[in-house]
């Protein structure tokens, strides 16, 4: 397995020679000038719009791709990994780099963006209060909830910090990150703009998620969300609280639950089968391919799905 990927890394390496002009955002090999390492996948989405033509950046994703939410996460080996040689690390914060304090006690000189910095926090909802979640907010600090980019509000506020962030830690190149922000930003406006167009006029407001990430964009776009079923991945509701759920769902007359892709969608589909609610799937863009593009395609899709599941 290693080997392949070393030779996979070995022909795109001479792919990169023989074809000038192709950008590796990964110059390893290279000494960059400066080392950029983000805390999760929206966070590594947004700076690479950022650092797009600037010479000598080195940007890296501390954890995997696939990761989702960092709620409860553990740092591995190879997370530390990334972190040698760091001169700035971008995280979201809010509470979602909780596992990070103490580490970051072992790099004094890097600078910390936070990109949620100035954001209104929504309070957490308490769904499944009185239950196991307890232990769980507590380990979440009282912060609010920390899913802000989801609201694409929110989300141009989050690139602007970032940007912020990279013209003090790096300023020469200043011009370029505030150009990328504006670029992004107007994207973001269009596509904002855009999913008011189709989603204002909706009959249906109501939705039923199974992760506390949509709060900030069931607001932005006047969605009423009825339930949330997990509060996080794998906090499997119990009995009581799942009968409870569904007595919400036909109360509320809500005939669409979103699960999202990054998980399993077994719940769902016990709850749909229960209620008759038909399975839609709206993403927090928390994981996924990276590519600059991937949060403009996500929420696209979401879009999508939303006309599908409440324009009837
Ligand atoms: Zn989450």
């Amino acid at each position: 397995m290693k080997k392949k990927t070393a030779i996979i890394l070995a022909l795109l390496l001479t792919a990169c020679l023989f074809f000038s002009g192709c950008s590796d955002p990964h110059p390893s090999g290279e000494s960059a000038r400066i080392k950029v390492v983000t805390s999760f996948y929206p966070v590594y989405i947004a700076a690479l719009n950022l650092v797009d033509g600037v010479d000598g950046v080195e940007l890296q994703n501390l954890t995997q791709p696939t990761t989702g939410c960092l709620h409860d996460y553990q740092l591995t080996p190879q997370d530390l990994i990334a972190m040698e040689g760091a001169d700035v690390l971008a995280i979201n914060g809010a509470g979602m780099e909780d596992f990070l304090s103490k580490v970051l006690e072992s790099y004094p000189s890097v600078t910390l963006i936070t990109a949620s910095d100035g954001i209104e926090l929504l309070e957490e909802e308490h769904d499944h209060e009185g239950h196991d979640h307890e232990a769980e907010d507590h380990d979440h600090g009282e912060e609010g909830n920390p899913h802000v980019w989801v609201s694409i509000t929110n989300y141009m506020q989050y690139v602007q910090n970032i940007a912020d962030g990279l013209s003090r830690a790096d300023p020469q190149n200043e011009a370029i990150y505030q150009i990328n922000a504006q670029k992004y930003k107007a994207k973001l406006s269009d596509l904002k703009t855009k999913m008011h167009g189709a989603i204002d006029p909706l009959p249906n407001r109501g939705i039923v998620t199974f992760h506390e990430a949509f709060g900030y964009f069931a607001e932005e776009f006047g969605l009423h969300v009825e339930a949330v079923i997990e509060r996080e991945p794998g906090t499997d509701p119990t009995v009581q609280e799942l009968t409870e759920t569904i007595d919400k769902v036909e109360e509320s007359g809500c005939r669409a639950l979103f699960a999202e892709p990054q998980y399993e969608p077994r719940l769902a589909q016990t709850i749909s089968a229960e209620t008759g609610a038909k399975v839609y799937t709206l993403d927090p863009c928390v994981s996924g391919a990276y590519e600059k593009d991937a949060y403009l395609k996500a929420m696209e899709e979401n879009l999508n799905q939303l006309v599908e599941a409440l324009g009837q």
